[in-house]
Order: C-alpha cells, then sequence, then structure tokens
C-alpha cells in the first residue's frame, strides 16, 4: 500500500527522530523513506525508535541533494509549521491526504529539520504547503509526531475509499437480495407470522433492515439456509 508515496525527511539532527518517522510509518501503512542530507545515520538510536520498523531503515534511500531526492515525484507536499513570506497554497492534512491518492505516480512529502524546517528554497520545489492546524501559540511538532499525523490522514483516505486491506467481499447482487426477500417472505407467512391479506409494512421494514446491512454472499447463504430449516421442520 502507498508505494507510491515517499517521506523525504531533510536534514534531520537526531537520529532518533528517523527511526520514530519510520514507526510513525509503518503504522499507517507507509513504506518508502528518503532522507536528505541526515547528520548520523546509520545509527543506533534511529533503530531503537523504530522499534519494528527498522526495515523501513534498511531500505531507505539517503541523498546528498535535495533536487535529486524529488527528481521523480510528479507531485511534492512540503509540510511546514509556519506561515511564510511568500503565500503558498497551503492544505491541511486531510485535503493533502485526498490529492495525495488522486495520483499513482510516485510522490512525495517533505519534511524538514528539528531547528529551521525546510528552507523557503526548499520550499520553492513543493506543489503545495501541508499544515497541522495546531493552536497558534505552539505550532511546531516534533517531525516524526508531524509524519504520524499526515501520514494517518493518508490511511483515513484509504480506508474512505474502500481500499482495506483485508477487503470484504463485495456486496451481493440485487437479484440475490430480492431472491432473499421473496424467501423470507414466504416463510413468514408459512410460520403465521406475516398473513398476506393483511402484510401492513412488515415486509418494507424489513428490506430497509437488510439494505442497511450491505449482505455477502456466505451471509445470504446462512439466512437462506435458516429459512429453509425453519421451513421444513413447520411442514
Ligand atoms: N522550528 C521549525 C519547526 C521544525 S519541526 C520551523 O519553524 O519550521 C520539524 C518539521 O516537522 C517541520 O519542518 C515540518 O516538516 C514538520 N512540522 C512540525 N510542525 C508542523 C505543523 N504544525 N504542520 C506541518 N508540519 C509540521
Amino acid at each position: 500500500m502507498f508505494d507510491n508515496i515517499n517521506i523525504v525527511l531533510v536534514g534531520i539532527t537526531h537520529p532518533g527522530n528517523i527511526g520514530a518517522a519510520a514507526r510513525a510509518m509503518k503504522t499507517m501503512g507507509l513504506s518508502k523513506m528518503r532522507l536528505v542530507q541526515p547528520k548520523q545515520f546509520p545509527n543506533a538510536d534511529a533503530t531503537a525508535r523504530a522499534c519494528g520498523a527498522d526495515d523501513i531503515l534498511f531500505n531507505v534511500q539517503v541523498f546528498d541533494s535535495y533536487e535529486e531526492s524529488l527528481q521523480d515525484c510528479h507531485l511534492v507536499f512540503g509540510a511546514s509549521a509556519r506561515q511564510r513570506m511568500i503565500a503558498w497554497p497551503v492544505l491541511t492534512p486531510k485535503a493533502c491526504a485526498e490529492q495525495a491518492l488522486q495520483l499513482q505516480a510516485p510522490i512525495a512529502i517533505v519534511f524538514g529539520r528539528e531547528n529551521s524546517g525546510l528552507t523557503n528554497k526548499e520550499l520553492e520545489h513543493c506543489n503545495y504547503l501541508v499544515q497541522i492546524p495546531t493552536d497558534n501559540t505552539f505550532s511546531s511538532l516534533n517531525v516524526a509526531a508531524a509524519v504520524q499525523v499526515i501520514t494517518y490522514e493518508l490511511r483515513m483516505e484509504e480506508l474512505k475509499q474502500g481500499n482495506f486491506d483485508s477487503p470484504l467481499p463485495p456486496p451481493v447482487s440485487a437479484e440475490s437480495m430480492e431472491q432473499l426477500y421473496q424467501h423470507l417472505e414466504q416463510t413468514l407467512i408459512d410460520i403465521k407470522f406475516l398473513n398476506p391479506n393483511h402484510p401492513r409494512l412488515l415486509m418494507r421494514r424489513l428490506r430497509r433492515l437488510f439494505n442497511r446491512t450491505q449482505l455477502v454472499d456466505s451471509e445470504i447463504n446462512i439466512l437462506r439456509g435458516i429459512l429453509t430449516a425453519t421451513q421444513e421442520n413447520i411442514k
């Protein structure tokens, strides 16, 4: 999942933050990390803070040049805590996730140095800035925490679009639902729960109930099995 989304960390000073960012990424299903001029890497602190996400550190791509780290990316988001001198289009993490998931090509989400963030020159390479809406008086998150918030929104967007890790089978066809309703109606008549001369709104209410649940094949089979057993046992 998210194989086209690169998390790019620029000029990170504390290797522990690299590990923590890897951990944040892995919990949200991301795996592609790029580092631009990390102060110390590889490093035991990075591995320790990654916990079980050291596979991300193992596969990390390290770059000397910021431009090179973005070369193959078709869309670049720059995460920034501050408003900049020159206004740049700013997105919330949620809006960033919506845009990011529309594209299948490689993209980058860039995070800056712990003490000074991204330079204005670096931000010029970004199509959009992404700003986590914080309290006005204190806007700067730890870089790994910022990675967590933004990757969480990517995950939420992915879930919203229905791309689950272990997808439910698709809901059954309208034809299968109609067969279920006919079978149910007949069974309810057979057991004298439904009077066909005075049906009232019973079937409509039951349709509303089952239509809310989006049944899958195996569930329809269970329900139809119960109805058949009921019919056989009242004979
Ligand atoms: N003092 C720096 C903050 C650096 S925090 C500054 O003023 O820019 C390290 C990185 O975490 C930032 O470069 C940014 O990529 C990310 N980050 C921190 N807080 C953020 C926020 N509120 N919104 C978006 N990104 C944030």
